[in-house]
């Protein structure tokens, strides 16, 4: 008789999301007229930018052409796009990045998930904590996260990140050395970065301690600070101890088209049982041709046009809407008297419960009060309970209507 995987059985059915959706509809059931303001979306909402959208439509007719038509391309991604991302993200920020170091794929959230498959079980993984919860229940399904107790995987590594340091995870110290250690920077939920010399430091125990870092930059685009890296191939060293994630979802609200990346680098290498050097860019290389039968023509090449002027102009004007809802929370929820971070770099702001309360206390009461719907910290990791995420996605209307009824509010 077969059996299963039994690491999936551990893991509970995911919660957060469904409970805010339950306790949403109950309440507009209960208050049929009142109109509720979403401020919990994780998705962008503007449409396509017209290059895209243009490059789409040429690609689809190319496919109705025998002398145009592709069929299955490059497990890698096509050298067309391959060529854009080294150039665009990479040389013109002053870092060296060859084409065959760029992986293509339908998105981020597999990458980073199917990432651990090139990495032993015996592994010990630290996440920061609040945390994106593809990191961790991915290691769960591996066999590397251990058991559930009291809300906490025993084999992960949690690194707070709360207002107490400042939302800066510190190195590990002393015997708690992880070998894989996720970073989301700009992050999600928090909205808050890391300088450049802070992502430093954690690229140089990094390399202290022979730990890889998986770095997850899925809201490059929403930098605006000049000490915030865009890349961590920025800090040096980081080519022999990180591979990066990146994804037009955010970047060209591309959530629905998928398109996204993985940067593994030549020097990326790690010792196997017999002391040998293996390289992490072939391994990769040999998982994806095996796995992944690559991203769609179609979505390739719209997120080649990403990088035309035209593309770098319209990408730019939709995050900066975004930007401008966030800095709107932002100012609008200091204001009102709440402690409020993150929202400068990142489609999100995360605010501190008022006096205490808990999360999803807090979600109830915005919801009574303010009729706005927000999102738990708690439902992100341990120590994003008394916090709460509000997300720049919805409308600018919107957004400041939700921030006069929470002032109104008095918190
Ligand atoms: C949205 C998001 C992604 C992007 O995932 P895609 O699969 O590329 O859409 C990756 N990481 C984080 C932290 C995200 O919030």
């Amino acid at each position: 008789m077969f059996t299963i995987n039994e690491n999936f059985c551990k893991l509970p059915e995911s919660y957060l999301f469904s409970e805010v959706a339950r306790r949403i509809n109950a309440f507009k059931e209960a208050n049929p007229n009142v109109d509720v303001i979403r401020m919990g979306i994780g998705d962008v909402t503007l449409p396509l930018c017209p290059a895209a959208i243009e490059a789409m439509h040429k690609a689809v007719d190319d496919e109705g052409n025998p002398a145009t038509f592709h069929g299955y391309g490059p497990e890698q991604g096509y050298p067309f796009l391959r060529e854009a991302i080294a150039l665009h993200d990479y040389k013109k920020r002053g870092i060296a990045m060859d084409p065959s170091e760029i992986f293509v794929s339908d998105g981020a959230k597999s990458d980073t998930g199917n990432f651990g498959d090139i990495l032993s079980i015996s592994n010990r993984v630290a996440v920061t904590d609040p945390v994106y919860p593809v990191y961790v229940d991915t290691n769960v399904m591996a066999g590397r996260a251990g058991d559930l107790v009291k809300g906490a995987w025993d084999k992960i590594q949690y690194l707070p990140v709360t207002s107490e340091n400042g939302f800066i995870p510190s190195v590990p110290e002393g015997m708690d050395i992880p070998d894989v250690i996720y970073l989301c920077y700009p992050n999600n939920p928090t909205g808050t970065t890391l300088t450049r010399d802070q992502l430093k430091v954690w690229v140089d125990f990094a390399l202290k301690h022979g730990s890889l870092i998986l770095f997850d930059s899925a809201y490059e685009a929403f930098i605006r600070q000049d000490d915030v890296p865009h890349s961590i191939y920025e800090i040096e060293g980081a080519r022999k101890c990180a591979v990066e994630f990146r994804s037009f979802s955010k970047t060209a609200g591309f959530t629905g088209i998928r398109c996204g990346y993985t940067v593994v680098p030549k020097e990326l290498t790690a010792k196997d049982s017999n002391g040998c050097d293996v390289n992490l860019n072939h391994l990769w290389n040999r998982r994806q041709c095996t796995k992944f039968n690559g991203a769609s023509y179609i979505s390739q090449r719209g997120a080649a046009a990403v990088y035309t002027p035209e593309g770098q102009r319209q990408i730019k004007e939709a995050v900066d809407y975004y930007l401008t809802n966030a800095g709107i929370l932002r100012e609008g929820l200091t204001d009102a008297g709440l402690e409020v971070f993150g929202g400068v770099n990142a489609p999100y702001v995360w605010i501190k419960t008022p006096a205490g309360i808990s999360s999803w206390e807090f979600f109830d009461l915005l919801l009574e009060k303010c009729n706005v719907a927000g999102t738990p910290g708690s439902g992100f990791g341990p120590a994003g309970e008394g916090y709460f995420r509000l997300t720049a996605f919805n409308t600018l209307e919107n957004t400041m209507e939700a921030v006069k009824r929470i002032r109104s509010a008095r918190f």
